[in-house]
């Protein structure tokens, strides 16, 4: 199976996370789990005070970097919130393995819950200042990557809220999809 058949299980969408109806949505959370600013005020916002009860019940020491955690969805129409802490943008090598690791966490807690659709936001893009051309394409193969080995999941969608981060992901895809079409 080539990169091109893998990437028909991923969708792009400009819009906004807390309104999907995929089994769950990921969040870009921070180590403590303690709620933010961004897509993770957002989510808690949308989701109601359980997501932060059951991160307080079930992770009272956070989630390290790199790893992601599940919670209920609240009032969302999701099931399930992944929250998952991407890396703080260093320079550094470390950071494009911190953030393939977090996209990673989600889909194996997908695999173990038996979750067949996830959206996911553009995570360490925001205040964690990861520069878009970098992050796009890390996650995309990140995740096509899992997928080729994971048929169990049907969909993953990526929510890009603003239209210059919906643009670097579009890019992203036609250059994965580009090299291994044909
Ligand atoms: P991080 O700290 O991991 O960088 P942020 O929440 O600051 O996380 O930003 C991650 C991305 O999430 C940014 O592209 C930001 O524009 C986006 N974002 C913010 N709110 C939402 C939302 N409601 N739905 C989807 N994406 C969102």
């Amino acid at each position: 199976m080539g990169l091109h058949q893998m990437t028909d299980r991923i969708e792009l969408v400009q819009g906004d996370i807390t309104q999907q109806e995929t089994e769950a949505i990921g969040n870009a959370a921070n180590s403590r789990l303690a709620g933010g600013g961004g897509v993770d005020g957002a989510i808690h916002r949308a989701g109601g005070p359980s997501l932060m009860e059951d991160l307080k019940a079930n992770y009272p020491r956070g989630c390290p970097t790199g790893q992601a955690v599940i919670t209920g969805g609240g009032r969302l129409k999701a099931r399930y919130v992944l929250h998952a802490v991407g890396p703080v943008y260093s320079g550094k090598p470390k950071d494009a393995e911190l953030l393939a690791s977090a996209y990673r966490a989600c889909l194996s807690l997908c695999s173990q819950h038996g979750i067949k659709t996830a959206a996911f936001p553009s995570i360490s893009t925001g205040a964690y200042r990861y520069p878009l051309k970098e992050a796009a394409p890390i996650a995309l193969r990140t995740v096509a990557a899992y997928l080729t080995t994971h048929p169990e999941i049907a969909l993953v969608r990526f929510v890009l809220f603003d239209s210059a981060t919906y643009a670097a992901y579009q890019q992203a895809l036609e250059v994965i999809q580009g090299r291994f079409a044909s």
